[in-house]
């Protein structure tokens, strides 16, 4: 027998695969989709089993064994691994790669082992009635009852010598049990009775003759409760759900949502777990012990074989588009898998992305609207401050207003949310005597100062060093900071309201495990008064107490150069005026900005998605960008500045020859960030109509980049981020 192998080596060609023979002893157990070790060169290589063939031009080498008992991807996620290389133009390994988690490599799994746990119990049931008629030691009958009851019991919840002296007499025995490291059981609560406009948007995404439902409703409309009653349906029905959040805001706040109703029916992935607690997880799924999985991005890849329905909360979130190869979008692989299981897709959003909404409007997606909060609070009320004249009256970081508000919550009892999209004290220091910014020595970009640890830090590459006293330009001790962190933020208002109860959250305060439930439970249990966080405060969070937030500096993402830095600019603004009266307490935000005649800023005043919508897709049809068009961003990296802007220029001109002329080129330019850990990149962007044209051109290039080693090429195709 002899069987195409996929093997795991970096070479561009989408899809090689090698052939090898099956020794004798082996043919029975071979079977697509499992992985094999096979002989490469000199190493020796995973892989995937791809075809089974009986010739082969080639004198062919022996794999060394088979490394799976069941294959690991099924027919499915074989067939949706190739579509996926092929839309992406990525290699096929690294996609099916991709679709396992990382503990399933088998040199990692070797180490993973499972965890077990010790249990006694009796060796029979006549020779314990026997002991427990004869014996008079009073504590051993009291175990041999307890085990004539229970069947099984775990060993250590009884005192060494009791057990011991059982086992050596032959009444019990031990034995080892396989347990979860995480275990999901609770007790379980009925779901809420949805309210008219929920039970209406239910039916209407249940009886939709569409693949794909966009569920637009406002934040604290009920999405969550709606998505749970259409999984209860599905459940019922003996198929399966998968649940789609974004990493950040797979909170235990919604986790236990789903729990309190669904038990360990349910399976969680987020980058919290340990990489052997996501291969539990995992082979709960493949054991067919769970029916739903919650999870980011790479669960959407989980190997379920009757989905019923797929969720997509937050939809409009970039986290559902991986930025690194395989540079796939979770939402298309979706629908894809929608499609086979014939399942819906909902797409859940306060402030969809503009292409998801473009998508409704013309009615390729059913759209159902939510436009009412489920427990009847309001919206906030929003405030839009011009710094510009707070500056002149000299609050350069708190607008009158913002302390005023502080100030009465603080006094009402009630919480406080301050949010600021960057971490750290200071966003860079600037030298106030010849303008020297101090950057990282291996990125195109400032140093962040942290107070704390007294370190300049590079937020890409990692890069630290202790903060500068002097100018290394002109060697003044004009240095000065500029910009705020969270970091400073807590220290200013720690300064302004001294008996106030404040806590952080960004990176830099959760990087130990569990302290972000830590910090969102004490939080919620009105230990702080003021939560000062990044983006990670902005979703998905519910603080009945919170009824005031501020954004400190609204600018932020509107200086990114990039199409979508609007749209961005008014996601992250609602999401973040989301979190204010959410309950009983009527809510207010004020945002503070530089820019308050925006549009992405005015319209998120009135919550007025439409408005934004209306006034950003005209944009978007001017410029030619998505969802008019089509885009793929190409980066050249290389070491060398001048060799990688020529191979740039090469490239530019070989796409160039040959477009048609539906498709625009721009390029090629420095990167946003033109220079990362010593590698300096360029980029071109294509705007195009037609994918099946783009792709031809691409995949050309790719196979023509395979013998240039002085650049590496990356390929994106409807980039999140420019
Ligand atoms: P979303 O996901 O749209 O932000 P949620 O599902 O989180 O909204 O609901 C917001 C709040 O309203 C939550 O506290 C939730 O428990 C409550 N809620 C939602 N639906 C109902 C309902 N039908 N009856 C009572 N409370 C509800
Ligand atoms: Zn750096």
């Amino acid at each position: 027998m002899i069987i195409g192998v996929l093997v795991e080596i970096s070479i561009n060609k989408k899809e090689k695969t090698f052939d090898y023979l099956v020794p004798e002893n082996l043919v029975g157990m071979i079977q697509i989709g499992k992985r094999v070790l096979v002989p490469f060169g000199k190493q020796k290589l995973e892989g995937f089993i791809i075809n089974i063939k009986d010739k082969s031009e080639y004198n062919l080498k022996k794999i060394i064994s088979i490394i799976d008992d069941e294959p690991i991807l099924t027919d499915e996620l074989l067939s949706l691994g190739k579509e996926i290389s092929d839309d992406i133009v990525c290699n096929l390994i690294k996609v099916y790669q991709a679709m396992l988690p990382i503990g399933y490599k088998a040199s990692i799994k070797a180490k993973m082992g499972i965890k077990e746990e010790r249990y006694i119990k009796l060796v029979s049931k006549e020779c314990g009635i026997n002991f427990i008629n004869s014996s008079k030691a009073k504590k051993q009958v009291e175990l041999v009852k307890n085990l004539f009851e229970n069947g099984s019991v775990v060993k250590n919840k009884y005192p060494y010598n009791i057990v011991r002296t059982l086992i050596d007499k032959g009444i019990i025995k031990e034995e080892k049990k396989e347990i979860y490291r995480i275990d999901n059981t609770c007790n379980v609560e009925d779901l809420k009775v949805l309210n008219k406009y929920q039970k209406d948007a239910y039916e209407r995404i249940k009886n939709s003759n569409k693949d794909v439902i966009l569920l637009h409703g406002v934040t604290g409309s009920g999405k969550t409760e709606i998505y749970m009653h259409l999984i209860k349906d599905v459940i019922k029905h003996g198929k399966e759900a998968i649940i789609l959040v974004p990493e950040i805001s797979l909170t235990p706040q919604i986790i236990n949502r789903f729990k309190s109703h669904f038990s360990n029916k349910i399976a969680v992935f987020h980058s919290g777990l340990s990489d052997s607690e996501k291969y539990d997880e995992y082979r709960k799924i493949k054991r067919g012990e769970v029916s739903i999985v919650i999870g980011a991005r790479s669960a959407i890849f989980v190997p379920l074989n009757d989905i019923g329905i797929i969720i997509v909360d937050e939809e409009q979130s970039t986290s559902y588009k991986q930025d690194h190869d395989p540079k796939y979008n979770a939402i298309d692989v979706a629908v894809k898998r929608g499609k086979y299981h014939n399942a819906k897709v909902v797409l859940g959003s306060a402030t969809p992305s503009i292409e998801t909404y473009a998508r409704a409007e013309k009615g390729f997606y059913e759209l159902v609207t939510l436009n009412k909060r489920a427990n009847d609070a309001k919206l906030p009320d929003v405030t839009i401050v011009d710094m510009k004249n707070e500056i002149r009256k000299g609050n350069s970081i708190f607008s009158k207003i913002l302390v005023d508000n502080i100030n009465d919550r603080l006094n009402k009892k009630e919480q406080i949310i301050l949010f600021l999209n960057k971490r750290g004290y200071s966003s860079y220091q600037m030298c106030s005597n010849c303008g020297e910014v101090v950057k990282c020595p291996n990125c195109d970009i400032t140093l962040t100062y942290h107070k704390n640890s007294g370190m300049n830090r590079c937020h890409y590459c990692g890069y630290a060093r202790v903060k500068e006293e002097i100018c290394p330009h002109c060697k003044t001790n004009s240095l000065k900071n500029f910009g705020l962190g969270t970091e400073k933020i807590e220290e200013e208002i720690s300064k302004l309201f001294p008996t106030s109860k404040i806590i952080r959250m960004d990176i830099d305060t959760t990087s130990k495990k569990g302290s972000h439930e830590k910090i969102i439970n004490s939080f919620l249990n009105h230990e702080y008064d003021i939560l000062i966080g990044t983006q990670m405060i902005a979703k998905g969070l519910d603080f009945p107490l919170v009824t005031l937030v501020g954004v400190i500096n609204a600018d932020t993402l509107l200086n990114i150069p990039d199409f979508r830095s609007n749209e961005h600019t008014y996601h992250l603004l609602s999401q973040v005026s989301g979190r204010a009266g959410r309950d009983k307490l009527s809510g207010k935000v004020i945002i503070q900005t530089y820019n308050p005649d925006n549009y992405s800023i005015s319209y998120s005043k009135n919550h007025d998605y439409i408005g934004f919508y209306n006034e950003e897709i005209k944009i978007r049809k001017n410029l030619k960008y998505p969802p008019y068009y089509f885009l793929t961003l190409i980066k050249i990296g290389g070491k060398v500045y001048d060799n990688t802007l020529n191979e740039s220029r090469k490239i530019c001109s070989y796409i160039k020859r040959n477009i048609s002329n539906d498709m625009v080129v721009l390029g090629p330019s420095p990167s946003n960030i033109s220079k990362i850990n010593n590698t300096y990149y360029f980029q071109i962007i294509i705007k195009f109509r037609n994918k099946e044209k783009m792709k031809v051109i691409l995949n050309n290039l790719v196979l023509l980049d395979e013998n240039n080693n002085k650049i590496n090429l990356s390929v994106d195709i409807n980039p999140i981020n420019l």
